[in-house]
């Protein structure tokens, strides 16, 4: 095995053995089960793919092993903004191959920001009556979108699904596209919503969501799918603690679907303290909580009261390190809370100015826990292989680094009632000898 790898992928051969630990989980194991079954099947899909999937071609042209602390930018990089032509685009196809085929984790997927063109388009075709200016243009625009033409996305979003049927359907279509993109595991995040004009409560609403993920998993989608239920700070504290109370009731009746909870909405409006104690009330029945924190700058005094809580993970934290003091950065260190970054949502909605100044390389270079997410793929014209691909040329990472990145990103997931079978177990086992192979 180890001498099939050398020679296909020595890079990716030699950085396994140098630095890379056999295999982690078989500590999770005999400690908590965390995991284990997705592991399994990770680090399986992993041996094989650098295995047999990805040619020579695909080897990291950087060199191997470079530390992190050595981390460059490329100045002035952008995001894949569009290329013109069909060469260029089989050309970016070939370069996405690899990203596409690594098996990737999601943790910050908005249901509706997620909906992709192709779902719009069908969701429109329903909707003969509603007339929506200029609709068809933004949504064939894809990644020109201006930053207002994306805000019209979500607008025209809103209109397209307002009844059950229109969520269940978003709900599939944004699931079997995370699967085609190589995402193993998913966390969708969506705030229930109410609708009068088709007698849609708020419950309805979550219900239908876990039937779109119940349904994929009888059609059997090779993706594990997992929900957190919103709560968006612009409708308050008030509402904030009937969400909590909803969460609550499904993280008891969904065996593990409903997982935690997500705070996001418009970062200007209210003040964290405020939902301090929903969030809270959250933590102690069990709810996971990830946070969109500092995605705008000064608001040190409002992170720093929500980072007492502690959150489990923290959405983009544009300006955790950027701030006055360190104070952010060492609470935030201190208790090892990864943070989910997204780097087209951010140049888009010009929170960061450019690739190369993008907080990722801030965070990776201390070896901070990071993983890279999508935000609202749909809605920004992205995918995670591309998010993948964006920040391995932006910060000149190796392919195996952007792996180890991919892998590590297991150890943040909020799923934690995965179950102990025998068959899994002969997997694992199966798997670990490989992996000694390989990397030993
Ligand atoms: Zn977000």
């Amino acid at each position: 095995m180890k001498w099939l790898l050398s020679l296909t992928y020595p890079e990716v051969a030699a950085d396994l053995s140098s630095r890379r630990p056999v295999c982690r989980a078989p500590l999770r194991l005999a400690s908590t089960c965390r995991c284990w079954s997705t592991e399994v099947r990770w680090r399986w899909t992993s041996c094989r793919l650098l295995n047999s999937n990805v040619g020579p071609a695909a080897l990291p042209a950087a060199p191997v092993g470079a530390e992190r602390a050595r981390l460059p930018g490329r100045a002035g990089a952008e995001p894949p903004w569009p290329s013109s032509g069909t060469v260029m685009a089989a050309e970016r196809e070939r370069q996405l191959c690899f990203y596409r085929q690594l098996p990737k984790v999601e943790l910050h997927a908005h249901l509706n920001g997620c909906i992709s063109s192709a779902t719009m388009k069908k969701l429109m075709a329903q909707k003969p009556d509603l007339q929506i200016q200029n609709g068809m243009t933004v949504i064939d625009k894809g990644k020109k979108r201006t930053l207002e033409e994306c805000f019209q996305m979500f607008q025209i979003i809103y209109q397209i699904t307002t009844r059950t049927e229109d969520i269940l359907l978003i709900t599939k279509d944004v699931i079997k596209e995370f699967a085609d993109d190589g995402v193993r595991y998913l966390e969708l995040r969506s705030t229930p919503r109410e609708e009068e004009s088709t007698g849609m409560t708020k419950r309805m609403y979550v219900e239908t969501v876990l039937e779109g993920i119940k349904e994929c998993k009888e059609e059997g989608l090779d993706i594990d799918v997992r929900l957190l239920i919103a709560i968006n700070r612009r409708c308050g504290p008030a509402v904030a603690k009937q969400t909590v109370k909803l969460a609550e009731e499904f993280l008891l009746s969904t065996d593990g679907v409903v997982v935690g909870l997500d705070f996001s909405g418009d970062p200007t409006a209210g003040h964290g303290k405020d939902f301090l104690e929903p969030l809270l009330e959250a933590k102690k029945a069990g709810l996971k909580l990830a946070l969109h924190l500092s995605e705008i700058p000064n608001q040190e005094e409002e992170t720093k009261i929500l980072l007492g809580l502690p959150p489990d993970r923290i959405g983009h934290g544009t300006f955790l390190n950027s701030a006055d003091s360190e104070e952010l950065v060492l609470l935030v260190r201190q208790n090892q809370i990864p943070i989910e970054l997204c780097m087209t949502s951010n140049i888009k909605t010009q929170t960061v100015p450019s690739c190369d100044k993008h907080h990722f390389g801030y965070w990776y270079n201390i070896g901070h826990p990071t993983v890279l997410c999508t935000d609202d793929k749909g809605v920004f014209a992205t995918d995670l292989s591309q998010e993948y691909e964006l920040v391995a040329k932006t910060f000149n990472l190796t392919r195996s680094q952007m792996w180890d990145l991919s892998y590590d990103s297991i150890n943040y997931i909020f799923a934690s009632n995965l179950k102990l079978s025998e068959d899994g177990l002969h997997s694992f086992l199966d798997c670990c000898s490989m992996c000694i192979l390989v990397s030993g």
